[in-house]
């Protein structure tokens, strides 16, 4: 039979120690195609056996080898091979994550593209990393350096789990870790591709390992392994305490990226049209699956039934459909159950006495596959579970305020503090508010445009710790502090009797 594909789509194994392999167990499960439901291959199911091997291959590499004797600018060339690699293969991964995620195409052709940049940009961070000095007079020399941790054990989620994979590995490799990844079970295609371009690119066995699983066998073994020296992990905030009471045993360094239940607020006095067009697109690209997704609007009582209006239009007008087409704009959610989950909080709304403005439903040509229209919700208020859990979907909630007091104290009245965006021309007001909102990053007039040197991150139950410019180096990397005499620093003379 022809393959139904555009590209070689192989059964996913696990990478370990420079192979592609099976599992020890000899078993599988299915990856499904979000816009069908059927399935596209199989993918090893891991378990302690599998991530055991990995992480001794990781440990070898980590202590001997071409890896542990790599200079940092080699390091650095490799990261740019393997950038090479993803632009190479770019359409090809776009392909693929698209065909596992239901994520448009033309978005996935941006995140490949951002793949190929965390390396990049990596790679010359690495080259920039540096220490300090702390000269005592003539009598000491004290300096510290940064070095590698060990084995990094990184866990990724579904949502854009290409650019979030890379996102970690790109720091973790360039500092000179070794990375077992776990990627998550509904997604696993992409970064099953992207083990066979780092071979290609030259990095050595050992180095670079994917065990596929489940969370609570391949995804908790990871944790508690004793070998493991950090956990960078990516997903949902109840997992995150999950993974943090596991690896409390064998102490590991946590860098925690959770959910999100992130703030818009307008102003009135915005320029309302670069506003709308923000809103948006903040909330309905990547399917509404995205951690920073704008998903409150509160908006200024004195503008709220025209911009509603416009955001009734434009939201009736997204194109929802085949992720391949270049023109659709929201593609298929990454599986039945999570469709599910974001159908029952339209319900959820309905039933605490929101008003579905506009969407609701699922387009009846499109019964086969995950999706959901694009929905706003009208008439809610901040204490409705529609608007304090995560939904992780394509729908928006929609609250007025009267003043700004009254805007951030609903705003920051959410466990969650990952995102915020905040919409007015008083210059004053902007960097008030700004100041004032609890999330770990803000953006003023604007989408989520993300500039890989600043700090990425979320406080509260977003998470723990920031990743993304020298922040990630913070993380990957153990400062050690060295002290040097320089001359007859006096010694206490102990055991000298009288
Ligand atoms: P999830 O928590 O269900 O799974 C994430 C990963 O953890 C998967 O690989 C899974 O197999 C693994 N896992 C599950 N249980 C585990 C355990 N006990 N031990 C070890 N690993 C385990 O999350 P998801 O549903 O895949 O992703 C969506 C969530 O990710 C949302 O909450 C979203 O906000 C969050 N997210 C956050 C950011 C951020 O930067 N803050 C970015 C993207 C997504």
């Amino acid at each position: 039979m022809t393959s139904p594909y555009k590209y070689d789509i192989q059964p996913a194994q696990h990478f370990i120690d420079g192979e592609f392999c099976d599992g020890v167990a000899g078993k599988t499960f299915d990856t499904i195609n979000p816009t069908t439901n059927e399935t596209i291959t199989t993918v090893a199911e891991g378990f302690a056996e599998d991530i055991d091997r990995a992480v001794q291959a990781a440990h070898r590499a980590f202590h001997e080898g071409p890896w542990h004797d790599m200079s940092a600018k080699d390091r650095a060339n490799l990261m740019i091979a393997i950038a090479d690699g993803i632009e190479k293969h770019g359409d090809e991964l776009a392909y693929i994550e698209t065909l596992d995620t239901g994520l448009p195409i033309t978005q996935a052709r941006g995140q490949a593209s951002r793949a190929a940049a965390n390396f990049r940009f990596f790679a010359e961070m690495a080259t920039r990393m540096t220490g300090e000095t702390y000269p005592v007079d003539n009598a000491f020399l004290n300096y510290s350096v940064r070095k590698p941790v060990g084995v990094a054990g990184l866990i990724t989620p579904w949502n854009t789990p290409l650019m979030l994979a890379t996102w970690k590995i790109a720091p973790a490799l360039s500092t000179g870790n070794t990375v077992v990844l776990k990627p998550a079970e509904w997604s696993p295609l992409t970064a099953t591709r992207l083990a066979a371009i780092l071979r290609d690119a030259g990095v050595p066995k050992g180095a670079f390992n994917i065990v596929h699983g489940f969370g609570e066998t391949a995804g908790a073994s990871l944790v508690s392994h004793p070998d493991v020296q950090l956990i960078s992990f990516t997903g949902e905030t109840t997992t995150g305490q999950e993974i943090m009471r596991n690896g409390a045993a064998t102490l590991k360094r946590f860098s925690m990226e959770l959910g999100g239940k992130s703030p818009v607020i307008v102003f009135a006095d915005a320029d309302l049209d670069r506003a709308l067009d923000a809103v948006v697109f903040g909330l309905f690209s990547l399917n509404g699956e995205r951690c920073t997704a704008g998903s409150r609007l509160f908006i200024e009582r004195s503008i709220q039934t025209e911009f509603e209006a416009r955001l009734r239009e434009r939201i009736a007008k997204i194109r929802v459909g085949d992720p391949f087409d270049p023109k659709t704009e929201v593609g298929a959610l990454i599986h039945r159950e999570h469709c599910s989950r974001v159908k029952s909080y339209i319900e959820i709304g309905q039933q605490e006495g929101a008003e579905v403005a506009v969407g609701g439903q699922t387009p009846d040509s499109l019964a086969r596959g995950n999706f959901v229209a694009p929905t706003l919700f009208v008439n809610a208020n901040n204490d409705m579970r529609i608007a304090q859990e995560e939904i992780f979907g394509p729908v928006l909630v929609c609250i007025p305020f009267d003043t700004e007091e009254e805007a951030l104290k609903q705003a920051n009245n959410v466990k969650y503090g990952l995102a915020a965006y905040v919409w007015t021309n008083d210059l004053a007001r902007a960097h008030r508010v700004s100041n004032a909102i609890e999330s770990g990053m803000v953006w003023v007039n604007s989408q989520n445009v993300r500039d890989l040197r600043t700090p990425f991150g979320g406080l509260k139950w977003s998470g723990i710790g920031r990743e993304g410019g020298h922040y990630s180096f913070e993380f990957y990397t153990e400062l050690k502090t060295i002290h040097v005499s320089m001359g007859t620093t006096p010694i206490p003379k102990f055991g000298m009797g009288e």
